[in-house]
C-alpha cells in the first residue's frame, strides 16, 4: 500500500503533500482537526520539530510540560504535545516506529565544534534551518525552544546517560500528528553527518497534511 492509499483509506482529503529536502527546513500551518503525517522515506532521518499556536507564537511546544504530563520522556501513539501551560497542541495518533526523542535537542554549529572538532564549524546545522524557516513567520532565536526529534533514537541508560545511536526507523515508516488547535509546525530535516542520527547520510522526508472528509475547518 502506498502512502497515498493509506491516507485516503482513512476517509480524508489531502491538503498538502510536500517533500522536506535533505538538510533543509520546512514549515506549514496545520488547521485544528487536520493531521500531519511525516514519512521517513529512506529511514533513520531525524526530523527536528517545533510547534507553535498559529494564532499566538508565544504558545509553543514545551518538552518539560509534555514529559511531565505523560510521565515518560519518549513520544509515541497517544502522546499529547503540550505548551508550557499544558495546552494541547498536537496528539500523535499513529506511529510505526514507537519511540521518538524529546531530550537531545537540535544540532548547531556551536555544539558540532564542541563535540566533533573545529573543522565542523561551517557545516549547516538544525539551528540554521530553524532560523531560516522561522524568519518566514517572524520568529527569531529567542523563539527556539527544546525541540522534538522524530525518528531519532536516543536511549537513556540506567545511570541517566544518553547517546545518539542507530535509528529504529526504516524506509517508509511514518507517524501522524493531529492538530488540537491551529498550529505552526517548524521543521529542520537534520543535516547532521557526524553521528548516526541520519545514518551519516541526510535524506528527504515526505510531509502530508490531510483533513477528515466532512470537516469544514
Ligand atoms: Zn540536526
Amino acid at each position: 500500500m502506498t502512502t497515498t492509499e493509506a491516507v485516503s483509506a482513512a476517509s480524508a482529503s489531502i491538503v498538502r503533500d510536500e517533500i522536506a529536502p535533505a538538510r533543509g527546513p520546512w514549515s506549514t500551518i496545520v488547521a485544528a482537526g487536520d493531521t500531519l503525517t511525516i514519512v521517513d522515506l529512506h529511514g533513520n532521518q531525524a526530523v527536528d520539530t517545533l510547534i507553535y499556536d498559529a494564532n499566538d507564537f508565544g504558545i509553543r511546544y514545551s518538552a518539560a510540560a509534555t514529559i511531565s504530563a505523560q510521565r515518560n520522556i519518549f513520544l509515541t501513539t497517544g502522546s499529547v504535545l503540550r505548551s508550557d501551560d499544558g495546552l494541547e497542541l498536537m496528539t500523535i495518533v499513529a506511529d510505526e516506529v514507537g519511540n521518538h526523542d524529546t531530550v537531545a535537542g537540535a544540532c548547531s554549529r556551536e555544539s558540532n565544534t564542541l563535540r566533533y572538532g573545529h573543522h565542523t564549524a561551517h557545516q549547516h546545522a538544525c539551528v540554521e534551518n530553524f532560523l531560516i524557516e522561522g524568519a518566514v513567520w517572524g520568529l527569531g532565536k529567542r523563539d527556539l525552544v527544546s525541540n522534538i526529534n522524530f525518528f531519532m533514537n536516543v536511549p537513556v541508560d540506567a545511570d541517566g546517560s544518553l547517546g545518539i545511536v542507530d535509528g529504529l526507523s526504516a524506509p517508509g515508516k511514518q507517524l501522524s500528528l493531529r492538530a488540537e488547535r491551529d498550529v505552526l509546525v517548524l521543521v529542520s530535516n537534520c543535516p547532521q553527518i557526524n553521528n548516526p542520527c541520519n545514518g551519516f547520510d541526510p535524506t528527504p522526508v515526505q510531509m502530508i497534511v490531510t483533513r477528515p472528509d466532512g470537516s469544514s475547518s
